[in-house]
């Protein structure tokens, strides 16, 4: 009876860390004490779970949580803070128009609170500055896509990885950032020996196990893919007719590429590559049909990231290598949410449901749909520069919601001045930040196991976070406390969800809608699919062509949403570093995630055992510059960037080349004296997708002075 009990007790939730969006089974004993394993039925990780997942009954304390509004740093009720932030915006919007105020939201964000918070704004307030944190994590990805295909589409599904030949892991760290897709693409290897190239300028844990790493020079993506191209074209590896009848601008993209890159000796030189090992990577590309490129933050982060994405899709659209089995470019994303915000708009320069501002049609398609008021006429604010209108009073009320961007965010430094510079700041999360002591207002959050909606990963399914636990004191859902602001600001019954079911149903209305006498998915049953339904959803791919059953990829069938149906070659150069080095700052710093890290560590670094590995923040160095400045193993050292200065201990590798360093992007000011990656990074954001390149920054490292 007692094991009947537990079992019956077991709640089928998602992990909140990556965009793999493991499926959890989550149980709370009697003591309180709350267990986790993987969910056996989840089609993502079919049971498995990574450290991180594993570990996340370890996370449930309630240390560092605030379980009650604060006003000015102290105790308030709801109704009072509530009150307050609706007055400021309203005051701001009046005195200044509605320009003059912001949100800054997160890829943790579940749909329903993405949806709301992305309809206030747009249809209610009238202003497009709504932007999220997954701009630092796929902005170029879903610009790539855009400029290619015509709307933002992911077409291949996780089965992709383990149906391959080959498998090129390009900018991402796999093993250690997506580590089920990892473990999928090892056990697909093991029993069907696919091959493997990692293009990284490190060599990570995801090289451990592959047939060819390629250290390329940190930025050289384009050129390596350029040569791809006019390699294939060499060949007589197009796959012509398939350019033919569903691509155009083959001859201008080929003839770029073949101008940039025009030899393998070139590419090699110019990418820091032996000629061989960029001759064997082209040779597998050319002779294995079913090859996946995946990749993440290094070809994403960069001031040409988007340029660097199309680089890539060039190479699958000539080979006609995409929707298809085994095959297609594919973007893994950081965040467990950043799809669905990508499905919701909640990107500054997307309207919703794949909608554009470029579109006067689609603009007022969402005012119909929302009986909107007063709907933004134009993209707002990207991330970087959202915190720059805020520091220099262009915006005037600001709320952040669920993320941490003194520390995440690039020239954070900058970004602390913006916030003390703002006239009002509003923070709502789970937990103390570093950002929020910057805050007027806090709003205390409901956290995972709480929380209730439908998150969407990175292969596009979607599945639900249940909670499994009650809300912790006065904390309330992000949607609640969103439409509660709403109602006060006189937007009225727009905002009167009974609850996150009600809003799901209207998110998925409205793609639908969208999607009316176009192409037909199958989104309009979501639209009305009961409270009982949504409860019980099982997971599944978003949208799906009507009549498909499970897994079904899509741009498969050479049709493409551009005006005429055809994908786009775009032609693409490889263009000179934002930012050199120079004597004065000669490495070149790298950033990226460790295995048992999340984020800025406000959940996985209460986790002694996940602390446990990588106990303080250390800079990798390689052994001939550790030892131009006299550094030691162990040793504290000073890293100072145009933008700001970190310590770190010394960690002495061959993994890096010379020349370059690696840093964590976790640690903060909340661990004292030690490095924060976005203190050191760049502002310098790619031109079409506004990311931030949080790759490739100029690094002075010096022997830290002690008193
Ligand atoms: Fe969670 Fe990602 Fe690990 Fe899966 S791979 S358990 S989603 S952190």
């Amino acid at each position: 009876n007692t094991i009947a009990n537990e079992q019956a007790a077991e709640v089928r939730t998602t992990c909140p860390y990556c965009g793999v969006g493991c499926g959890v089974l989550a149980r709370v004993a009697s003591d309180g004490e709350v267990s986790v394993r993987g969910d056996p039925d989840h089609p993502a990780n079919r049971g498995r779970l990574c450290s991180k997942g594993a570990a996340l009954g370890e996370t449930m304390g309630l240390e560092g949580r605030v379980l009650h509004p604060e006003v000015g740093g102290k105790r308030a009720d709801w109704d009072a803070a509530l009150d307050l932030v609706a007055r400021r915006f309203s005051e701001a919007i009046a005195e200044h128009g509605p320009d003059s105020v912001a949100f800054y939201i997160s890829g943790q964000l579940l749909t329903e609170d993405y949806y709301v918070a992305n309809k206030m704004m747009k249809g209610f307030i009238g202003s497009a500055n709504i932007d999220t944190n997954s701009r630092l994590c796929m902005a170029s990805s879903v610009a790539g896509h855009r400029r290619a295909f015509g709307e933002d589409v992911v077409p291949g599904v996780y089965e992709d990885f383990e149906e391959a030949d080959l498998v090129v892991l390009t900018g991402s760290n796999t093993a250690w950032c997506h580590p089920i897709l990892y473990q999928r693409i090892l056990a697909a290897r093991h029993a069907r020996g696919t091959k493997i190239v990692v293009i990284d300028p490190r060599r990570t844990a995801t090289a451990d196990e592959c047939d060819l790493h390629l250290a390329l020079d940190p930025g050289t993506d384009v050129l390596l893919f350029n040569g791809l191209l006019a390699h294939l074209a060499r060949s007589g590896a197009v796959d012509e007719s398939y350019v033919a009848a569903h691509t155009c601008g083959f001859d201008s993209a080929i003839q770029v590429a073949s101008a940039d890159a025009p030899t393998v000796e070139k590419v090699a030189a110019g990418c820091g590559l032996t000629v061989a090992d960029v001759r064997l990577f082209y040779e597998l590309f050319t002779t294995h049909e079913r090859a996946v490129t995946v990749y993440s933050q290094g070809v994403n982060q960069s001031a040409h990231g988007t340029d660097k994405v199309n680089a890539i899709i060039n190479c699958h659209l000539a080979t006609g290598r995409i929707g298809k089995p085994g095959t297609g470019p594919f973007s893994v994303t950081g965040q467990p949410n950043a799809m669905g915000g990508r499905e919701v708009g909640g990107l500054a320069n997307q309207l919703a449901a794949h909608m554009s501002f470029e579109n006067p049609a689609d603009i007022e398609r969402v005012a119909r749909f929302w009986n909107a008021p007063k709907m933004a006429r134009k993209g707002g604010l990207k991330a970087v520069d959202l915190f720059q209108a805020a520091g220099d009073g262009r915006v005037k009320a600001l709320w952040i919601m669920g993320t941490n961007p003194v520390v995440s965010m690039p020239d954070a430094g900058r970004v602390r001045a913006a916030l003390k510079a703002c006239d009002f700041v509003v923070v709502s999360d789970v937990a103390r930040t570093d950002t929020t002591r910057y805050a007027d207002v806090f709003l205390p959050a409901a956290g995972w196991g709480e929380k209730d909606g439908m998150v969407t990963n990175s292969e596009r399914r979607l599945s639900r976070q249940r909670p499994f636990m009650p809300i912790a004191g006065e904390v309330r859902a992000d949607w609640r406390i969103i439409s509660d602001v709403a109602r006060r600001m006189g937007f009225g019954e727009a905002f009167d969800y009974a609850n996150p079911a009600r809003i799901f149903r209207e998110h998925a209305a409205l793609s639908a809608f969208e999607n009316a006498g176009e192409r037909l998915f199958d989104i309009g049953a979501l639209a009305t699919l009961s409270d009982a339904s949504y409860q019980a959803f099982e997971p599944r791919h978003w949208p799906m062509p009507i009549g498909h059953e499970a897994n079904e990829r899509l741009l498969g069938d050479g049709w493409f949403p551009t005006p005429d149906g055809r994908a786009r070659f775009v032609p693409v150069r490889q263009e000179g570093f934002a930012q050199t080095t120079d004597a004065a700052y000669p490495l070149v710093l790298n950033t990226g995630r460790l295995r048992d890290q999340w984020h800025t560590m406000t959940r996985t670094g209460a986790v002694p055992r996940l602390m446990a590995n990588a106990p303080d923040p250390v800079i990798d160095l390689h052994p001939l510059d550790a030892a131009a400045r006299g550094l030691s193993e162990g040793d504290l050292a000073h890293l100072s960037t145009r933008y700001g200065f970190a310590r770190a201990k010394v960690r002495i590798t061959n993994a890096q080349r010379p020349g370059q360093a690696f840093l964590p992007m976790h640690w903060s000011g909340h661990f004292a004296g030690a490095a924060a990656a976005g203190q050191l990074a760049s502002p310098v954001t790619d031109p079409y997708s506004g990311q931030p390149e949080l790759k490739q920054v100029p690094l002075r490292v010096t022997r830290e002075q002690t008193a």
